[in-house]
Parts: structure tokens; sequence; C-alpha cells
């Protein structure tokens, strides 16, 4: 085990318990549309091919979320639970046609479940979230309102940026090369170009706590941005719209617009001046990204490391390895080692108890709450 990966156990909160926390990032984000659509812009010029996400990703469908949710309640933990996956999630998308309708002259959203009624096997994907909720297989947490930064995105697209347009006319956001040049930058929802972009993102959080709220029936309580960290001053509209616990980089850079950062070093357990307590993540699961050998042995030994430090084991996990409606042999793939790493886990630590990323901050809140 790297030394990076011992130090990044070393500080912070502490337990005997085997604790396990799947984070997995993404529920609820359009990213490629269909396959047709992977078809067309790669022959168009999209150099999609390259990336496991541009390739597999797309809003999760009814036999996503069955299939997953069947291989989670096929084992129990020493709690007799099942394994929980927290989704971080997105409650809103572009609404392509009403942006193209105005010229691109304005940014529209509209919430993910207006998305599921443009796609054809979606129709069920609400429902199953909150079905998810009921048996504790798949709580919601807050990962943004979009997974989209709308100034830059807005602002490419008014420029007639031709790759950009070439996805938006797929209805699909997430390319990154367009004929082997760099497409600008558009998935990280809370990175500013300039200071004067950080008012909006109050807004942004304040409209995706309104809307998860009415879409998953209760409030955000954990948040982590999409693709790069927010700025700091978001803490405090997270906290308005409940946000307790934020997951951080142990070595955190805080954008401030105009290429400058601040940098904050961050550990488990660690509260700031809202008393919001920050979640760090220890391990990775990514079986769909190819370049990564054996990803079942591989967090096996990251959990291993974790629980050598009396650390919980956060296990950071992708939605684009458990997404079949673009290729339904990426979602056999990623089912077939979530399964082996479940059976793995239980079989090692027969005394494993799998948790939420709330219930894990909320131990932790309670702990701290008996030391005083
Ligand atoms: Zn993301």
């Amino acid at each position: 085990m790297s030394f990076r990966k011992n130090l990044s156990n070393l500080f912070g909160w502490r337990t005997k318990r085997k604790i396990v926390v799947f984070e997995s990032d993404d529920w609820g984000s359009i990213r490629t549309r269909s396959k047709l659509d992977y078809e067309e812009m790669l022959k168009k010029g999209l150099n999609l091919q390259t990336s496991h996400f541009n390739k597999f990703d797309s809003l999760e469908s009814n036999s996503d979320l069955t299939s997953l949710f069947s291989v989670l309640s096929s084992y129990k933990d020493s709690t007799a639970r099942n394994p929980v996956f927290t989704p971080m999630c997105l409650l809103a998308n572009p609404n392509f046609e009403k942006i193209k309708s105005n010229d691109f002259k304005e940014y529209y959203y509209e919430p993910f479940t207006e998305t599921c009624k443009k796609y054809p096997e979606h129709d069920m994907v609400h429902s199953l979230w909150l079905e998810g909720i009921k048996r504790r297989l798949f709580v919601p947490q807050l990962h943004g309102r979009e997974h989209l930064n709308v100034a830059r995105w807005m602002g490419a697209l008014k420029n007639d940026d031709t790759g950009l347009k070439l996805g938006f006319n797929h209805g699909s956001i997430g390319a990154t090369f367009f004929n082997n040049i760099k497409l600008p930058e558009h998935l990280a929802a809370f990175d500013p170009e300039s200071p004067s972009d950080i008012e909006f993102y109050k807004d942004v959080i304040l409209n995706a706590g309104v809307l998860f709220e009415e879409i998953c029936g209760y409030k955000p309580q954990h948040f982590i941005a999409s693709k790069s960290p927010e700025p700091k001053c978001m803490e405090l509209p997270l906290s308005q719209i409940g946000v307790k616990y934020l997951t951080r980089y142990k070595v955190q850079k805080y954008p401030l617009g105009n290429g400058k950062f601040d940098w904050q070093f961050n550990w488990l357990g660690k509260r700031n001046k809202l008393g919001q307590i920050y979640l760090t993540r220890n391990s990775g699961f990514e079986p769909s990204d190819k370049s990564i050998n054996n990803p079942v042995a591989r967090c096996i030994n990251e959990i291993d490391n974790a629980f050598k430090w009396e650390k919980p084991a956060i296990i950071s996990t992708h939605r684009v390895n458990y997404i079949g409606f673009l290729d339904v042999n990426n979602r056999g793939n990623g089912l077939k080692f979530l399964s082996q790493l479940l059976k793995k886990i239980i079989e090692k630590w027969p005394q494993v108890e799998f948790m939420t990323s709330a219930e894990l901050g909320d131990l932790i809140s309670q702990e701290y709450g008996k030391k005083k």
C-alpha cells in the first residue's frame, strides 16, 4: 500500500467497527443519450471512445436500478441488513428543446423526472428511487442541481463551439475532445471562471435543495460537488438546505475564480465553523474503467488498509459501472464484480456493517455530542 494511501487514513475519527460505505456519484444526470447518438457523435468527430463515461454512462434506466437492487438485496451484513448505496444525485438536466427554441440566449433546466419522460426505458425510475429509499438499498444524497457548469457551457454554445454544439444536438454532455482538440470543460458545476459566478451558485444550491426534497421526500444531508470542488463559501447555502456532511479531499483546493485557489488540509470527522462534518473517501471501485486491473482485489486491499487504521471504508464507485442502457455488457460486468466484492467483504470481515454516508455522519456526530 502506498505512502499516500496510508497517509490518507492517518488523521481523524476512528472506530473499531468494520463500516463500509458506498458513495456513488452521478445518478439522475444525463450523459450520452443513447447508443445511436453515441455512434453518430463518434462518426461526426467527437472522440468519445477514450472515456468509459462517454461510452457507457447514461441516465439510469428502469432495469439498471432493478438489477442493482437485486444484487444489493441478495447479501446481508452482521446486522442482518443489505448492503446499501449512497447515490450522489443530480435533480435536474438542461432542457435542450427550450434552450434551442430561445436561440441559446437563456439557460433552462427541467427536473430529472421530466427528463425520464423523454427516455424510452425510464418510466419507473423515480418510483424506483423511492423504492430504493424505502428498502434502504439506494438512499440519495446531493451531487448538485445539474452536472453542468451552466455559465461555461452556455458561453461556449453561444460562441458556436462546434464540438459542444454537436453534443448538444444529440442531447448529450461530457465529451472532452472534438477531432482530437480539447473542448471547454463543462461538467464541474461549481468551478467559477470569475468571482462573479459564485453568486449564481448560491441560487443553484438553494434550488437544488428544493428539488431534492420534492423528488426524494427528505432534505439532503450530505453533499459532494460535481467534478471539482465548490468555493468554500458554499458551505453556508449548503447548510441552509440541510447539508450536515461534506465529502472532502484530504488536500482540498477551493476555487476563488480567475484561476486562483485557497487550499485546506482535511480529515475524516473534521468540523467547520457551521458544525458541518467532513467525510473523506479512502477506497475506489470502478470496474468499467478498463485501465484498472482486478478491481475487486484492489478495493479489498484499500478496505483492509482503512480497517488497519481503524477507519470506516468509504468507497467511491460511479454510476457508470452499473449502467446497461447503452451497453448491457457494461452493467453485467459491473454487477458481476460488485457481487464478488460484496461476497469477499462479508467473508473476510463477518462483523461488517454497511452504512449510508449520512448514517456514518450521524454516528460521528453522536460521538462528538457524547464527548462534550
Ligand atoms: Zn459526478
